[in-house]
């Protein structure tokens, strides 16, 4: 059975491309009949942030896309925290070292600082392996009696990998094919940390194999550690899951990956839910529908021009094959794009119901819910965004304080308050107000006048909107009644 599992580190928000990761896993597990697992890779204890899981598991549900097994869906792998798998991986380190595979280390944090520092100094950068590693502070360059005093001397110290030298490793991953990568370049990383914690790197490779994980779908700022995890899986003699590495996400101009500034910059959200002050697509007015579309087509495509995907048929479409390797620019104009369609595609008494949830009271003048639903559905093709609803809208709700001065100029004639004087007492004298209706009585009129309609059509809107927007004329007119629109003929008449 295909497993797949996002593996976040509490550390801070969850940024769109953590959010695109687990879409992807999501959508590929899903495809296979598969689970979905969320593992919190909390090993970290100075970059904890309260909080952090719990907004990791919202935006999950809000996107539509929940975990099968993770924190409180506890399944027969958990527990899902690796804070509380801690006492697990000390003894796969151990057994590391047994094997030969890895070594204490005991040289000082100055003291790894310093030698950094050197090699800068020289223009080098300073790699923990083979090549001085004797000369470093080591069970390999010890005696074993002498590691072993040290160690129970309470000494502090920390287990790394031991890179063999002069291997060219062959790397697999599904969207880049092989890869190549001489162990000369590679560092001894730290397996195990001097607080008793793994680093990153074991807890996850000991994770991914005891939760059974098949494919790791992760970002490309990844790869770099696969040569590692690769040696970890052939140290341990363990099957290795298969790896995909997808393409970053780009700034929408220039160079570089999409960062939390370029949102702030740009005036668009880059998390999926609000995070402390800064902004999320959630209370931007974007709808969960309309982000999984968008990232979903961020380093995958479908191979035809359709561009709309449901979840449900993103999850049929969905295969690594289509995931591209070069990064995905991101485009906030198409992020609207969605959301413009997703946002004509919502039942009109919903959107009446979020258009009225998210204004004060007053502005509504006391409209029913019916009103509002109605009013929606005139304006909405206009809409990107439910807050867009009420500059959309106002005239429907109250008499329009003034007019749009260009308009004025442009459509107020000479004869216009003659005409709209006549047209007061038509409308004075007519009952019925229904859209149809007013329309015909009103276009019989300016037949019967000899009127042309662009003397008559321009300035009544202008008149009942403020301006020269709107939708069919005498819908407004039909929606505001025969009391309101002789009001606000009257008003500019004055
Ligand atoms: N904890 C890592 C992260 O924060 C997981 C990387 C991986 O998927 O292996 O992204």
């Amino acid at each position: 059975k295909t497993r797949v599992r996002f593996a976040p580190s509490p550390t801070g928000p969850l940024h769109i491309g953590g959010v695109r990761t687990a879409l992807f896993n999501y959508l590929f597990t899903k495809k296979n009949g598969g689970d979905f697992i969320l593992r919190i890779e909390d090993t970290d204890q100075n970059r904890y942030v309260d909080g952090a899981e719990q907004y990791i598991i919202d935006s999950l549900n809000w996107c539509g896309i929940p975990f099968d097994e993770g924190p409180g869906k506890e399944g027969k792998f958990g527990p899902y925290r690796q804070s509380e798998r801690k006492s697990l991986y000390r003894q796969y380190a151990e057994r590391l070292i047994e094997k030969g595979k890895a070594y204490y280390a005991f040289d000082t944090p100055e003291k790894l600082d310093y030698h950094r520092k050197d090699h800068e100094s020289k223009g080098k950068t300073f790699i923990y392996n083979w090549h001085n590693r004797l000369k470093l502070d080591n069970s390999l360059s010890l005696m074993p009696e002498e590691v072993q005093k040290r160690i129970n001397s309470g000494e502090e110290y920390v287990i790394r990998f031991l890179t063999p030298p002069d291997v060219k490793l062959s790397l697999n991953d599904s969207i880049r094919g092989e890869i190549e990568i001489d162990t000369n370049t590679l560092d001894d990383k730290v397996l195990f940390k001097s607080d008793g914690m793994p680093t990153y790197h074991l807890a996850n490779i000991v994770d991914d194999h005891l939760m059974e994980i098949t494919h790791v779908i992760r970002g490309e700022e990844w790869l770099p550690s696969l040569a590692l995890h690769q040696q970890l899986y052939d140290a341990f003699e363990w099957q290795a899951p298969q790896f995909a590495h997808l393409p970053l996400i780009m700034k929408p101009v220039g160079k570089g990956k999409l960062s939390k500034r370029d949102g702030e910059k740009m005036g668009f959200p880059v998390f999926p839910l609000t995070w402390h002050e800064s902004e999320g697509y959630k209370e931007a007015g974007y709808f969960p529908e309309a982000v999984v579309n968008f990232l979903a087509l961020l380093g995958w495509n479908p191979g035809t021009e359709q561009e709309l995907f449901s979840l449900e048929e993103l999850v049929q479409s969905f295969s690594l094959e289509r995931v591209n390797k070069s990064g995905a620019r991101f485009d906030p104009d198409k992020t609207k794009w969605y959301n413009q369609h997703y946002l004509q595609e919502t039942d009109n008494g919903d959107l009446a119901r979020l258009f009225i949830e998210g204004i004060e009271d007053e502005k509504l003048n006391g409209k029913s819910k019916e009103y509002v639903e109605k009013v929606v559905s005139l304006i909405k093709e206009r809409a990107t965004f439910v807050s867009d609803f009420w500059n959309l809208s106002d005239y429907f709700f109250q008499t329009p304080e003034g007019y749009n001065e260009k308009a004025v100029k442009k459509q107020w004639k000479d004869d216009t308050p003659k005409i709209l004087r006549e047209l007061l007492s038509l409308y004075q004298n007519t009952d019925d107000f229904n859209s149809e209706a007013i329309e015909s009585t009103t276009k019989d009129w300016i037949a019967s006048q000899e009127l042309s309609f662009g003397k008559v059509m321009p300035p009544l809107r202008l008149v009942i909107v403020g301006d020269m927007k709107g939708p069919h004329l005498f819908d407004i007119i039909s929606m505001i009644g025969k009391e309101e629109s002789i009001k606000r003929i009257k008003k500019a008449l004055d």
